[in-house]
């Protein structure tokens, strides 16, 4: 078999996790699989090279940044491929470049657009161990680009699909996809296997165990995809098309996500129009725009409120001034967080947003914004009940039995 292993952060934090590694991939291929691991920089590198950068400015050009950032995957890609040889394993270090993987021009948050495997391929052929640094591509002009934040995780995918691999695992300190974060609920249930679809929601509502983006690439390309701990041997999750068995859970996990704030303008001109332009002048910013609602216009006007994440606040506010002539009054919010109930079992099953609604009653928490889809039902409330409705939406759903 051929296997792509991915080792976050945590799995590789220091020499003695690195060490940790090395035994692994080291028993995986005294298994006889061949063996390609993609890796994350240390756990805080990225966060702590960020920050010498705002040392300096608060914007720093993105493309020096990609630079700056990608070489955190080195320094683990090269370190694992020295402790295997150290052990008498051949094994090489690549970069994103030496992968063959070529993306588009947006640094700091770049798609991958193409991968050549053949420098692995040949590798492989050759017998060594393939150690590739997460996280990073190149553009068409070799500038180096990477895939935004969590991205080794994307890498991974990609690399197992353009290796036609058997089975893509990505290691953390988790073993496995859990009903809910296990850090904010210790009761949460770790699930043996879980949709792509229910995977996707839980990682772009907040769950930070996989990145949104290698979910929706292993989905595209049906890679088979397996969340592991690198700290144990349990069999983790298996992630995976649906089966008519999963639409019988009605909830399958519930997520928290603190990253978010609020912005609510009040007395907005009711015209042909107005929406397009606030959420253009966003756009542009390259401000993520996640829940909107607005009202049924009445006098003329009408309220529109939506979040954007935390980091981009302060832009939100900016730009919303732009628009002092169209709007009565603006009122922003960072304190606030969402929480989702997410299942496939909803498509079929009806009061599932009745429940999360009831939940909320109960504890006198009061919900902000709402919004659903087939699948899930997300509410945005005060931060500080954000820990406490997860556990009671967590209990409710009984994710605990
Ligand atoms: P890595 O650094 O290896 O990429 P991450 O820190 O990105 O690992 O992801 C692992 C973490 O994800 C866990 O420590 C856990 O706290 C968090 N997490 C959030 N939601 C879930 C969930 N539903 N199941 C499992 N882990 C979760
Ligand atoms: N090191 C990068 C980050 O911290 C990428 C990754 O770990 O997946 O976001
Ligand atoms: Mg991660």
């Amino acid at each position: 078999m051929l296997i792509v292993h991915k080792y976050g952060g945590t799995s590789v934090g220091d020499v003695e996790r690195i060490e940790n590694v090395t035994n692994r991939v080291a028993k995986a291929r005294e298994a006889g699989d061949d063996i390609v691991v993609v890796v994350s920089a240390m756990s805080g590198e990225t966060n702590k090279l960020i920050g010498f950068a705002h040392h300096f400015t608060k914007e720093p050009a993105k493309k020096e940044m990609d630079m700056l950032l990608s070489s955190g995957e080195r320094i683990t890609a090269a370190l694992l491929s020295i402790a295997l040889q150290a052990r008498g394993y051949d094994a090489v270090a690549m970069t994103g470049r030496g992968a063959g993987i070529v993306t588009d021009d947006t640094h700091t948050y770049a798609r991958i657009k193409s991968i050549d495997p053949k420098a692995m391929h040949s590798a492989i052929k050759a017998g060594k161990i393939v150690i590739v640094a997460g996280f990073q591509g190149v553009n068409q002009d070799g500038a180096v680009t990477t895939l935004g934040r969590g991205g080794s995780d994307l890498s991974a995918v990609a690399l197992a699909a353009a290796l036609k691999a058997d089975q893509c695992e990505i290691y953390s300190d988790v073993d496995g996809i859990y009903t809910t974060d296990p850090r904010i609920e210790p009761n949460a249930k770790k699930l043996d296997v879980i949709s792509y679809d229910e995977m996707l929601e839980l990682s772009s509502l907040g769950a930070k165990v996989l990145q949104s983006r290698s979910v929706e690439l292993a989905k595209k390309l049906n890679v088979k995809l397996y969340a592991k701990s690198s700290f144990s041997d349990n069999i983790g999750t298996l992630i995976t098309k649906e089966s008519n068995s999963m639409e019988e859970v009605l909830v399958s996990g519930v997520v928290l996500d603190k990253n978010q704030a609020r912005v609510t303008l009040r007395g907005v001109s009711d015209r042909p129009g107005i929406a397009s332009e606030i959420f253009t002048m966003l756009a542009k910013e390259n401000i993520n725009v996640d829940m909107i609602i607005q009202n049924v216009g009445a006098d003329g006007s009408t309220n529109l409120g939506f979040t954007v994440p935390q980091s981009d606040h302060e832009d939100a506010k900016k730009l919303m001034m732009n628009f002092n002539h169209d709007i009565e009054g603006m009122d922003f919010d960072e304190h606030v967080c969402k929480v989702s109930v997410v299942g496939v079992g909803m498509k079929s099953h009806s009061g599932v947003a009745a429940t999360a609604f009831t939940v909320m009653a109960t504890n006198s928490i009061n919900i902000q914004m709402i919004s659903t889809s087939e699948i899930k039902v997300s509410m945005v409330i005060d931060e500080k009940y954000g820990e406490l409705a997860i556990r009671t939406l967590h209990e409710a759903y009984e994710l605990d039995k």
